[in-house]
């Protein structure tokens, strides 16, 4: 089984005093080693300075978002080679609030997440479905359908992360039931595997992402094909996270 991935996700959450979180953390992890990879993704105008401050730390650093291109005429983006350069070392793709309020599609998710590869970074691309379409009884196929159209062609499954948050749980305290996250988790693997192959397909991290908390992270990572969490709300505070990493 592939390594546990528990990855914040600070959204547009963070002022430069938030390196204190991220240097309490680290000292946290330095006491009591993380049997996970560690990941925040902290809002762009912070990836430069945290990165710094968790160098030679057991923490990595990412961001949420990228443009498709890798330079040019496209006021208030940034492209992936700016991250690279930065020092975030992961990149977020596909994020839900990215598809509602920017109207990111699946190729618009492909297209960024191939740009995160070229510039020589993993890529966590997410999916999942709302709540209208998880009381259809649609969530698979949803989520089936913005798997096959947000992974690009050409993707290096070694770099490739999937987070699959249901829209329904993030924010608002609700989870998926156990057997209902090893039913989408189990489907996503069947798809990864019929894609990229047994060996491959099974080694790809799938993240379980929305209302993540202290108390349901044991039972939630504990699921089968649940190779990680992408932690939004408790992400923030270098206390609850570590006790999310706990799960491990
Ligand atoms: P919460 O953990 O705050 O529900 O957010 C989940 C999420 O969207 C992480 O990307």
């Amino acid at each position: 089984a592939p390594k546990p991935l528990a990855a914040g996700n600070w959204k547009m959450n963070g002022l430069k005093a938030s390196s204190s979180e991220i240097a309490d953390l680290a000292a946290r992890l330095k006491a009591a080693p993380a049997g996970c990879d560690v990941l925040i993704c902290p809002p762009f105008t912070l990836v430069a300075s945290l990165a710094d401050a968790a160098a030679g730390t057991s923490v990595a650093i990412g961001a949420q978002d990228c443009h498709a291109k890798a330079s040019g005429a496209h006021t208030g983006d940034v492209s992936a080679p700016m991250l690279a350069d930065s020092g975030a070392s992961f990149v977020i793709v596909g994020h839900s609030e990215r598809r509602a309020d920017h109207g990111e599609t699946d190729a618009d998710v492909a297209a960024k997440a191939a740009a995160v590869q070229a510039a020589g970074l993993p890529v966590i691309i997410c999916v999942g479905e709302t709540e209208a379409e998880r009381v259809a009884g649609r969530e698979v196929e949803i989520v089936s359908g913005q798997l096959a159209g947000s992974i690009p062609a050409d993707i290096d499954t070694d770099r490739l992360v999937i987070a699959y948050e249901p829209v329904w749980a993030i924010g608002t305290g609700r989870t998926p039931s156990a057997a209902d996250v090893e039913a989408i988790h189990g489907a996503i693997r069947e798809k990864l595997v019929a894609r990229f192959g047994a060996a491959a397909g099974s080694m790809i991290r799938i993240l379980y992402g929305g209302s993540v908390k202290p108390d349901n992270a044991k039972e939630l990572m504990s699921v089968a094909n649940v190779n990680g969490a992408l932690v939004g709300g408790a992400s923030l505070k270098a206390a609850d996270f570590d006790a999310i990493i706990g799960a491990w």
